[in-house]
């Protein structure tokens, strides 16, 4: 192939030969773009949050959201998250990208808690290399004194892959976000490792059961058996379980059923902006 580079792998005992195809290299190089951009997408207010509803099942009421982050390129439009957050997280820009994350989410947690007179949960995914970043634990401490207490609860979501790194470390932090009234949740359950270990030694509060698993349902692939496990273990751990991506009555049903606690997903609502999430939280009967 006249335009593929190729080189020998160094650390390999074998002669092995890799190929960049111009498709590889068109990949790089859109990276490299992606990653150049990234730097500057902060300071020129190109990231926003939306916030996905997350539902009690039994009482049907609007008890917290899910903030998710989204990038409006100035070329590309709109680029979602599995795009740059990987970028992100191996740049290390994740760091204050995901402090602007926490910072905007609890502001807004906040007032609209105050606005609603009543107690609201936020959720804010947390990356792993976030996670181990010296002083996250501080950070939370300082924005949860500008905008916390009152009513807004923050929870955050962090996955297996996240707390395996180095699990006692990782022990140590949760027990601090912990003493400072925040909520630790399960993102993704069931599709890492070690899950169930992880449960008893940490001090998570919500198993948030994969979308993958819900998707399933219904479908004769054995989904059901394991919501249906998941759902027991929550409940013989006593700890809440959430499922995410229900879009349609069937899964719901089930769900409600199986006594799963509460439901995120396109049934209910898409990830909106802040100020529909803000209306939706004063018109509905919650
Ligand atoms: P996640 O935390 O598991 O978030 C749930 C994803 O499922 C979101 O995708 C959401 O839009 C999508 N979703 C929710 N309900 C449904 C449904 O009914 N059907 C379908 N098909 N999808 C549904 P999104 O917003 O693209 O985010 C993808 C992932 O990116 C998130 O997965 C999370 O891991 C990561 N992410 C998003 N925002 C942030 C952030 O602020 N910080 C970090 N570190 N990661 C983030
Ligand atoms: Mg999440
Ligand atoms: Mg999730
Ligand atoms: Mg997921």
């Amino acid at each position: 192939h006249a335009d593929a580079a190729m080189y020998r792998a160094k650390d390999s005992g074998r002669s092995t030969f890799h190929f960049f195809t111009p498709e590889m290299n068109q990949r790089a190089t859109e990276r490299l773009g992606l990653e150049r951009d990234l730097r500057h997408a902060l300071d020129r207010e190109e990231l926003r949050l939306l916030f996905q509803p997350q539902v009690d099942l039994a009482s049907g009421r609007v008890v917290g959201a899910e903030a998710l982050l989204r990038w409006d390129h100035p070329r590309e439009g709109l680029v979602m998250p599995s795009r740059f957050i990987p970028v992100a997280e191996e740049t290390g820009l994740i760091v204050p990208i995901g402090r602007w994350v926490l910072e905007q989410a609890c502001r807004l947690g906040h007032a609209w808690a105050v606005d609603a007179g009543r107690s609201l949960r936020i959720s804010v995914n947390l990356s792993p290399r976030q996670f181990r970043a010296k002083g996250l634990a501080r950070e939370v401490e300082t924005i949860l004194q500008a905008h916390g207490g009152g009513h807004l609860c923050l929870e955050l979501e962090l996955t297996e892959g996240t707390v395996m790194h180095d699990p006692e470390e990782a022990a140590a932090i949760l027990r601090a976000l912990k003493g400072m009234g925040v909520r630790l949740s399960m993102d993704d359950f069931g599709t890492g490792y070690s899950s169930l270990a992880y449960l008893r030694d940490f001090p998570f509060d919500m198993i948030k059961i994969d979308r993958s698993f819900v998707d399933s349902l219904h479908r004769g692939r054995g989904g059901e058996a394991i919501v249906r496990a998941v759902v027991g273990l929550a409940r013989s751990l006593d700890l809440g379980v959430i499922a995410e991506g229900v879009e349609t009555e069937a899964q719901k049903d089930f769900l409600t059923r199986e006594g799963c606690d509460e439901m995120q997903g396109f049934l209910f609502s898409r990830p909106i902006p802040a100020g529909a999430f803000l209306n939706l939280l004063r018109t509905a009967a919650t």
